[in-house]
């Protein structure tokens, strides 16, 4: 399985599973009701408090799904005559939080401190801006340049939310993109999910109190959504706690697919900048028509599956055509030497190889 976001393989791990199993003993299979209401547990409560303390931000809320807590702080915060600047790689709940904001949207080239500051530049000044990141992008695995998108958000007053899907758990052993970067105090806002380090379904914001405690009461998710079962909520409190005890899991994974980037680059795979978990394989010739980069993906993907290897075979919109391929830290040796060897005989059979 190259396939999964279960990065730190802790989703089949007996402690993760006994936290969700005993959750639902206690508390039954459901809130039945936003947060706000009556949905409210002391679990989530324990989370949002863990969550902070673990990633060094003063508070931190917890939404039934990262897609939601995209959405959620998006369209609290920003309203009409604000500017929401987004790089162009950013993911589909980031652009939908930031389309239904009512904010002027801007995007600029991916991962560019120049191209983002041309847009900064462009904005009237007193305007309200966010600028949104991924921390680690999921199609590419590549890390966002936090410190020099960071500078220029300052010289321009602009506020910076990164998403840390991909980076949270995994990163500066689980402490996420920021962490990386040392720089968790110049980023005003970070959202997660748990739907993958954390082995779970579910997401969060982290930021100033104030800012949090507004989006408790302020924003939709929170409001129209039913808060986070115990199961899932218990299931995250549990592996944040476990990844905290055993951080051999971030290193572990890190480990591997630095293992996995170095071998597809040698058998002559074009698998990108990617310094995580993430490893993709860039397919699609140039001049090609869209049919035959559609054929060649899933024929490579098909091919892999008959060597007994799992990967995600990506068309656009999601990105460029290519394999996205995952790790986790649960692989062992022997399972990456199979994956490698499945590559070689792809590259043997001249199937997505760009030399
Ligand atoms: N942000 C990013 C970068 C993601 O990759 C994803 C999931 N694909 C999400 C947010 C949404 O997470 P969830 O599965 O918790 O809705």
């Amino acid at each position: 399985m190259c396939g999964s976001n279960n990065y730190l393989g802790l989703t089949c791990d007996p402690r993760v599973r006994d936290a969700a199993k005993t959750a639902v003993d206690r508390y039954g299979t459901s809130c039945t009701g936003s947060r706000l209401l009556n949905g409210n547990l002391d679990l989530h409560e324990e989370l949002e408090h863990e969550l902070a303390q673990f990633f060094g931000t003063e508070a931190a809320a917890v939404f039934p799904t990262g897609y939601q807590a995209n959405l959620g702080v998006l369209y609290a915060l920003l309203g009409r005559g604000d500017y929401v600047v987004l790089d162009s790689d950013d993911h589909a709940s980031l652009i939908d939080g930031a389309r239904i904001s009512r904010a002027n949207l801007r995007r600029f080239r991916h991962n560019d401190p120049a191209s983002l500051e041309e847009q900064l530049r462009a904005i009237p000044a007193g305007a309200g801006i966010l600028v949104v990141v991924d921390g680690v992008y999921s199609m590419e695995g590549d890390i966002a340049d936090l410190p020099a998108l960071a500078e220029v958000c300052r010289r321009y007053g602009a506020g910076l939310l990164v998403d840390d899907a991909h980076g949270a758990g995994v990163l500066a052993q689980g402490r996420g993109t920021a962490a990386h970067f040392r720089m968790t105090d110049q980023v005003d806002l970070i959202s997660l999910t748990f739907s993958k380090a954390f082995a779970s379904i579910g997401g969060a914001v982290l930021g100033p109190e104030r800012v949090i405690n507004y989006l408790k009461h302020a924003s939709r998710p929170m409001l129209f959504s039913a808060g986070a079962s115990p199961a899932s909520t218990a299931a995250a409190l549990t592996a944040l706690r476990v990844l905290r005890a055993e951080p051999w899991r971030c290193e572990r994974v890190l480990a591997i697919a630095r293992r996995v980037h170095g071998a597809l680059r040698e058998l002559g795979f074009n698998a990108g900048a990617s310094s995580t978990p993430v490893v993709p394989v860039l397919l699609g010739r140039p001049g090609a028509d869209d049919l035959t980069n559609l054929v060649e993906v899933f024929a490579a993907q098909r091919r892999l599956l008959d060597l007994g290897v799992y990967v995600n075979p990506v068309p656009p919109p999601a990105a460029s055509y290519r394999l996205r391929t995952s790790f986790m830290a649960t692989h062992t040796d022997e399972q990456i030497q199979q994956v490698i060897d499945a590559f070689a005989v792809l590259a043997g059979e001249g199937l997505g190889v760009t030399r």
